[in-house]
C-alpha cells in the first residue's frame, strides 16, 4: 500500500494541552510571521496567551533614530497582539541587535515565568539554520535562554534572590512549543478567520514595514508559507512546531530492552 501524498504526516497539538502560554521572543513582530495566526486559534479557544519581548526592536529601521524606532515598534507590537487577543504584553529593554546570552537574561525571563505561570513557554528556534534560513543572533540567543530560564523558573535554589526578595515561587511549565523549527512534531490549522487575524497582526507593523524595502507584500507571503505547511497537517494552512513535552518519559525508556 502506497500513502498518498496529501496524507497528513504530523498530529494536531491536543486541544486540552495547555492553557496559558508565554510567548518569549527577541523583537517586535516575531512572533507574526505565523504564529500569531496560532495564537488567533488559542485565544478563541479561551487559552491565555501573553507576549514577552526581551527587546524593543530599536534598531531595526535604518533611517530612524533607536529611541523613536523603540516607541513605534512598541506601541505596533501592543496593536498587533490585541488583534489576536493578546493583552499582556511585556517588554524588557534588553539591547535590540546586541542581545547576549547571559545569566541576567535568563534571570529575567525566568521571572516572567514565574510571575505568569503559564504550562507552555513558546520560543523561537535557537538552531543557527532554521526554517527560513540563517537564523539571526538575537533570536538564538533569546530561544537558547527561553529554553534554559524554563529549567530556572522550576527551580527554588537558581536565582533564589526571585524567591527570596521577590517572593515568587518555583513554576513548572510542561509544554516547549518552538515554531520555526526544522524537526516540527504538530501543527495547528489556521485556515481561514485565524489566518486572517494572523496577517492582520502583521500588517500592524505598518510603520516598521513601510521601512524595509525589500519586504513581500504580507497576505500573499503569510498565506504562501502557511499554504506550504497545510499539507502537513492535512488542511488548506498550518502553523507548524515542534512541541517538546518536559513531562514525557525519555526516548530511551520507551524503547524495548535488548534481548539476548
Ligand atoms: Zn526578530
Amino acid at each position: 500500500m502506497t500513502t498518498s501524498p496529501s496524507a497528513p504526516t504530523l498530529p494536531p497539538l491536543p486541544d486540552e494541552a495547555f492553557r496559558r502560554v508565554l510567548c518569549v521572543v527577541a523583537h517586535p513582530d516575531d512572533i507574526e510571521y505565523g504564529t500569531s495566526a496560532a495564537v488567533a486559534v488559542w485565544t478563541s479557544s479561551g487559552i491565555e496567551v501573553a507576549y514577552l519581548l526581551l527587546t524593543r526592536g530599536e534598531a531595526g529601521i535604518d533611517r530612524i533614530d533607536p529611541e523613536q524606532t523603540a516607541e513605534l515598534r512598541t506601541a505596533e507590537q501592543v496593536s498587533a497582539a490585541r488583534l489576536v487577543g493578546v493583552d499582556q504584553v511585556d517588554f524588557l529593554d534588553h539591547p535590540d541587535g546586541m542581545l547576549e546570552y547571559s545569566l541576567a537574561l535568563r534571570r529575567d525571563i525566568a521571572r516572567a515565568i514565574r510571575r505568569y505561570r503559564p504550562d507552555a513557554v513558546l520560543l523561537g528556534s535557537w538552531e543557527i539554520e532554521f526554517v527560513a534560513g540563517l537564523n539571526q543572533a538575537d533570536h538564538r540567543v533569546a530561544g537558547l535562554a527561553g529554553l534554559d530560564a524554563v529549567r530556572d523558573a522550576a527551580n527554588r535554589w537558581v536565582f533564589r534572590d526571585l524567591l527570596d526578595a521577590e517572593g515568587l515561587e518555583p513554576h513548572s511549565v510542561r509544554w516547549i512549543p518552538v515554531s520555526g523549527d526544522p524537526h516540527p512534531t504538530h501543527g495547528i490549522d489556521v485556515t481561514g478567520e485565524p489566518l486572517d487575524r494572523g496577517i492582520a497582526s502583521l500588517e500592524a507593523h505598518a510603520d516598521y514595514l513601510a521601512a524595509l524595502d525589500w519586504h513581500p507584500p504580507v497576505r500573499a507571503m503569510l498565506t504562501a508559507v502557511t499554504a506550504a505547511q497545510g499539507p502537513a497537517l492535512g488542511v488548506s494552512n498550518a502553523v507548524l512546531l515542534r512541541a517538546i513535552d518536559l513531562q514525557a518519559p525519555p526516548s530511551f525508556a520507551m524503547e524495548d530492552p535488548p534481548t539476548e
